[in-house]
C-alpha cells in the first residue's frame, strides 16, 4: 500500500519493525490531516508541533500518517530498539 515510500522491500521491512515516526517541524502546517488519519486516534499532529518522534506503544507503525502528510513532514527513523534488546 505504501510502497512509494521506501526504496525496496526490505527497507521498508524494517521502517515498519523497528522504526518510529519522526517529523521535520519546519515543514509542517499543522493541517492535522496526520492526526486526522491515523487509525487509532494519535495526534501526530502534536508530534509534528513539538518535533517530537510518535514514541508510544499503540503506534502499528501503519505509515498512514506518513503517507498522508501533504508536506513530507513525516518520515520513518530506525530506532535501536531491537539492537538494544540484544545487549
Ligand atoms: S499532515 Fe503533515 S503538515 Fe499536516 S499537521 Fe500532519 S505533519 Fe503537519
Ligand atoms: S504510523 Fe499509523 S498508528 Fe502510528 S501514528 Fe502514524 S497513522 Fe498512527
Amino acid at each position: 500500500m505504501f510502497r512509494g515510500l521506501f526504496r525496496s522491500e526490505r527497507a521498508r521491512r524494517e521502517a515498519l519493525t523497528a522504526g518510529q515516526v519522526t517529523p521535520d517541524p519546519s515543514r509542517c502546517v499543522q493541517c492535522g490531516i496526520c492526526s486526522f488519519n491515523c487509525p487509532i486516534g494519535i495526534d501526530v499532529r502534536r508530534h509534528a508541533w513539538l518535533g517530537q518522534p510518535v514514541v508510544n506503544s499503540r503506534c502499528l507503525t501503519c505509515g498512514e500518517c506518513v503517507a498522508r502528510c501533504p508536506r513530507g513532514v513525516l518520515t520513518f527513523e530506525r530506532t535501536n530498539l531491537f539492537a538494544e534488546r540484544k545487549k
